[in-house]
């Protein structure tokens, strides 16, 4: 595992140094990213044209290849003349989604009512790209630090890129290098900053993050990013507090790890709904 993250970080840089104008290198990249076996024709037909409309500008390498998506480091001139801006773009797999894991999601959702097919795979896998992008349109208007969501088409999915100048992404919560000399000081921040977030989450965009934990939190300079939110569900959910609970548990249990004083799952429950 630590071997893949080694190799998914390296695979992250993304070259600003290689960034060079023109439609034909464009093409140039986005076949690369292709020939890698993961986008279909369907999909790369849908990165040219968001090639053509400058929502991204070349499709680089992948910094993450998961079960249900791939996430990939791209680049954007979002003003002709101005600096390149670095994005990140996901792509949901339609062949192998696992619906049965996300039924749960969806029943009881009542803004995918009418959407949910589970029939239709494609359409499935829209309805869980569209998902995402709305509730990081929520979450990052609510002022919590996420990606910022700046394109959807079917199954992909334009955003911020969340990591330094050079290209490199953050690392997960669970990979961060936390100094030393003031570890304990700053998992205590880093605790307080998460029930804050998830407070905000609830009490504000009106969502539980249904996945919250290490994996799905990237770190960087003591801020904390929430990523990966489309399985999030509207607080209303039939079973949002019980997803809720296990977004508890599962970050309460991470920082109890790293030696944190937390509280009682019970009172963070408390904390975030009332
Ligand atoms: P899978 O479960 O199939 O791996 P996923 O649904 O978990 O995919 P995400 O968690 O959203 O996908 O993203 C996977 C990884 O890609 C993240 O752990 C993170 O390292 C990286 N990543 C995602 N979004 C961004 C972003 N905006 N900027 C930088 N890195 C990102
Ligand atoms: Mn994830």
């Amino acid at each position: 595992d630590d071997q893949i993250s080694a190799l998914s970080k390296h695979a992250s840089k993304i070259r600003l140094d290689d960034v060079k104008d023109g439609q034909e290198r464009d093409k140039d990249k986005a076949d690369r990213a292709t020939s890698e076996q993961v986008l279909d024709q369907r999909t790369r037909m849908i990165l040219y044209q968001m090639i053509n409309r400058g929502a991204v500008s070349e499709v680089h390498g992948a910094i993450s290849t998961g079960k249900e998506a791939n996430v990939y480091g791209a680049v954007a001139y979002p003003d002709i003349h101005g600096p390149p801006v670095q994005r990140a773009v996901k792509v949901y797999k339609t062949a192998i989604l696992s619906f049965k894991d996300r039924e749960r999601y969806i029943t009881g959702e009542h803004r995918f009512k009418s959407g949910a097919d589970k029939g239709n795979n494609r359409k499935m896998v829209k309805l869980w790209a569209e998902k995402e992008f709305r509730n990081l349109r929520r979450i990052h208007s609510a002022g919590i630090a996420c990606p910022e969501p700046i394109q959807l088409k079917l199954h992909v999915l334009v955003m911020d890129f969340l990591g330094d100048r050079k290209g490199w992404a953050y690392p997960r919560l669970r990979d961060a290098t936390i100094p030393a000399d003031d570890a304990e000081q700053i998992w205590m921040h880093l605790y307080i900053q998460l029930l804050g977030i998830m407070r905000r989450m609830y009490q504000v965009c009106k969502l539980v993050h249904a996945d919250l934990s290490e994996y799905n939190i990237l770190y960087n300079d003591k801020q904390l990013y929430i990523i990966d939110v489309s399985q999030s569900v509207e607080h209303d959910h039939p079973r949002s507090l019980e997803f809720l609970r296990m977004d508890i548990k599962n970050t309460g249990d991470f920082f109890r790890r790293q030696g944190v004083d937390t509280l009682s799952d019970r009172t963070v429950f408390d904390f975030i709904t009332i």
